[in-house]
């Protein structure tokens, strides 16, 4: 850790909760006082200047700022993994938040600890099948804690102020010696918030935030698949004391669908087909996620056999060809006969019985298993 660094507020002279205009000014200041032009051959005054420039870029940048506020120098130190850009961000405060935040947050002094990254949130949504193949935009939902408006956030009653924590001195963390260690906690009395409130908001019980909803769209790839994730940067909980928002990830899950299943990219479903049609042979129409399409089921079809339709499935996010429609079909004996049906089906079983060995193969093969069967 960088710990010869000196604090990037102190660098430029400014108050931690300083205006961009006034570091602004405190660094057009420095940079006039210590610029090499001014002090050729000075190493003190050019390392002072560089240690300003360095200053000046992290806290003019409203994200690197909250980032260091939080987490000091390592929140905006790229060799830390911190990075600065919302996803680097994201990642190791969640990895390293707590740590940085009890132990070190408080390194340089003035409660760092107590602001910290909002937290991810997860929300379960349910597609139909026909919107995750053809993608859609869905609008969802979502509980959020919101600033106060009755006390603008502060917590306390309106018309009065929150007061300095006594315990901490306003710093949102205690000193304990532990053996050898000194090690920094979150205060005990104002948990935190470097502020006691004598009065609380009725409000919001002085929290400062209230839950409210909010609505959000969102906008669902075709190809979506079961379990699928899709994150909306900075939509999830609010950050505490001026901390990032965290993440809102919305998962993926799809209903069950009347007719299809499905396996990745392909789609599944069960083909009834009468048993004259699957004898004699013919056409079907069948409906697809994209309108109907006609099956050819060749003469003598068996139940269980499997008709594939290329192309009639789902094309997944990633994919670069959809996937295949796989109809089974099932031999549907007719049912509610009529004496006229069964008259003409006595008739084929006749002429079937005739010569059954040719005209049912499988019923003999099943016979003559069943026999070597019985008299082994
Ligand atoms: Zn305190
Ligand atoms: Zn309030």
């Amino acid at each position: 850790m960088a710990t010869t660094k000196r604090d990037y507020y102190d660098v430029l002279g400014v108050n931690r909760d300083a205006s961009d205009e006034d570091i602004k000014k405190a660094y057009r200041k420095l940079a006039m006082k210590y610029h090499p032009d001014r002090n050729p051959d000075s190493k003190e005054a050019e390392e002072k200047f560089k240690e300003g420039k360095e200053a000046y870029e992290v806290l003019s940048d409203a994200d690197k700022r909250r980032a260091y506020d939080a987490y000091g120098h390592a929140g905006v130190n790229p060799q830390m993994g911190a990075g600065g850009g919302p996803e680097g961000f994201g990642g190791f405060a969640e990895a390293f938040g707590d740590i940085f935040g009890d132990i070190f947050g408080g390194g340089g002094g003035r409660g760092r600890s107590n602001v910290y990254r909002g937290a991810d949130l997860r929300y379960n949504l349910e597609v139909t099948l026909e919107q995750a193949a053809r993608g859609t935009e869905l609008k969802i939902r979502i509980p959020t804690m919101e600033s106060c408006e009755a006390c603008g956030g502060s917590g306390a009653k309106p018309g009065t102020q929150p007061k300095t924590c006594s315990t901490c001195a306003g710093q949102g963390a205690v000193r304990m010696s532990q053996g050898f260690f000194s090690v920094q906690q979150t205060c005990p009395t104002c948990h935190g918030s470097g502020k006691m409130i004598a009065s609380p908001c009725g409000s919001c019980h002085g929290a400062g935030r209230v839950k409210k909803h909010k609505t959000l769209a969102v906008k669902i790839p075709a190809g979506v698949d079961e379990g699928d994730r899709i994150r909306l940067s900075g939509e999830g909980e609010g950050g505490v004391n001026g901390g990032p928002p965290g993440d809102l990830y919305v998962v993926i899950h799809l209903k069950e669908h009347a007719v299809f299943a499905r396996d990745g990219n392909d789609l599944h479903c069960e083909m009834p087909v009468s048993f004259t049609l699957a004898a004699l042979g013919g056409e079907i129409e069948i409906p697809t996620l994209d309108g109907q399409a006609k099956v050819k089921i060749p003469a003598e079809t068996q139940s269980g056999q499997t008709m594939r339709l290329r192309g009639k499935g789902i094309k997944g996010v990633r994919a670069t060809h959809p996937g295949d429609l796989l109809c089974r079909v099932v031999v549907e004996t007719p049912v509610r006969l009529t004496e006229r049906q069964k008259e003409l089906l006595r008739e084929l079983e006749e002429i079937n019985h005739r010569d059954r060995d040719r005209h049912n193969p499988r019923a003999k093969s099943f016979m003559e298993r069943m026999k070597a069967f019985f008299t082994e």
